[in-house]
């Protein structure tokens, strides 16, 4: 426990998701009923280095609750990562008298708060990344509104994959975690789900094609997350390119009609889903009240619909795993 902040700043920082507003309001508006000075740091830790900082009232965040994207922009800064950037992130803390921050971003933004914490800036944590992929939440800021994002493209795809009976590969966000592909592939009713933490052989992902075909499914949907790489590497793999480099495999052995869909950006962007917002109002209220109680070093996440606080480097310590159960059904439920 540090001392009791009198003004505390807010920043997002890292890969944007729909709800980061939500959260940032959440935050200014805690702070300002606490009796508390609250200010925004603009576009994360290279704000922060370059002195982007105001003071936020509660007007600042009027209106932003719905919209997707951060009032705050965020940033990716190298810059902070070397001695003089931080020290110049330091400077800026002092010269606005912050006592303490709370960031909203992924894994590698709470590297950066961690850092911030040992030099002794009381910092909080709130888990805001599309892919899910932080240890210290069952789920993350923007990864619903992704997931239900990545789901309308599937409804999409089906009606055009079953008229013209072909077969879709549709490529999702996620370089390491195939949390959207499994969320939305088993929302989406997709006939495969290829994610990172499951590599198989692209002969199975064939087979499979024409083991349903030949059963009497005429189209095929399979859903892969970006960071899929096959159990073995052939000369048909791209890497970085694995929507094209399944559907091409597929292509060529099976001789089936067969598109690839690569969704992109678009994954990033839109209104956040009720429980983004509200998930991201549960951790920013929880954030700012933790900084203004003096606590520091800390993430908060979900726990069986309960929020937790962790230590922000017991929440790095790990790889968040898949889950295993659901992984298992999807290929149960999906089965030829
Ligand atoms: P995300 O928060 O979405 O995982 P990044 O991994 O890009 O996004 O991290 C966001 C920013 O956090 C980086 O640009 C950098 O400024 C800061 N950061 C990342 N890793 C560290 C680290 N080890 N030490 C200090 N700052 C870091």
């Amino acid at each position: 426990m540090g001392s009791i902040p009198k003004s505390i700043g807010v920043l997002s920082s890292g890969g944007d998701a729909p709800g980061m507003n939500a959260a940032i309001r959440a935050v200014v508006r805690t702070a300002i009923s606490a009796g508390c000075k609250v200010y925004g740091v603009q576009k994360g830790y290279h704000g922060l280095i370059n002195d982007l900082v105001n003071e936020m009232d509660s007007h600042s965040v009027v209106d932003i609750i719905h919209r997707g994207g951060t009032i705050l922009k965020t940033a990716r800064s190298e810059e902070f990562q070397t001695e003089s950037g931080f020290k110049q992130a330091l400077s800026t803390i002092e010269k606005h008298k912050i006592d303490g921050l709370v960031v909203i971003g992924g894994d590698g933004s709470f590297r950066g708060a961690a850092r911030l914490a040992q030099a002794g800036v009381p910092t909080i944590g709130v888990p805001a990344t599309i892919d899910n992929d932080v240890n210290s939440t069952e789920r993350a800021i923007g990864f619903d509104t992704a997931v239900n994002t990545v789901i309308d493209a599937i409804n999409k795809i089906r009606d055009t994959a079953t008229s013209h009976e072909r077969t879709y590969v549709v490529e999702v966000m996620g370089r390491n975690s195939g949390f959207i592909a499994l969320y939305a592939g088993v929302a989406g009713g997709a006939d495969q789900i290829l994610i990172p933490e499951r590599p198989i052989e692209l002969e199975t992902v064939c087979e499979k094609v024409v083991l349903g075909q030949q059963r009497g499914r005429s189209r095929s949907i399979i859903v892969v997350a970006e960071g899929f790489h096959p159990a073995k590497l052939n000369s048909a793999w791209v890497p970085g390119n694995a929507g094209l480099s399944i559907g091409n495999y597929i292509g060529y052995k099976t001789g089936l009609d067969t598109r690839v869909t690569t969704l992109g950006h678009l994954q990033r962007g839109g209104n956040p889903t009720a429980l983004d917002r509200i998930l991201a109002s549960r951790f920013g209220y929880r954030a700012a009240q933790l900084l203004i109680s003096g606590v520091s070093g800390k993430v908060v996440g979900l726990e069986q619909n309960q929020i937790a606080v962790i230590d922000i480097e017991k929440a790095l310590t790990c790889k968040k795993s898949i889950d295993d159960e659901l992984y298992q059904m999807a290929n149960v439920i999906a089965a030829i």
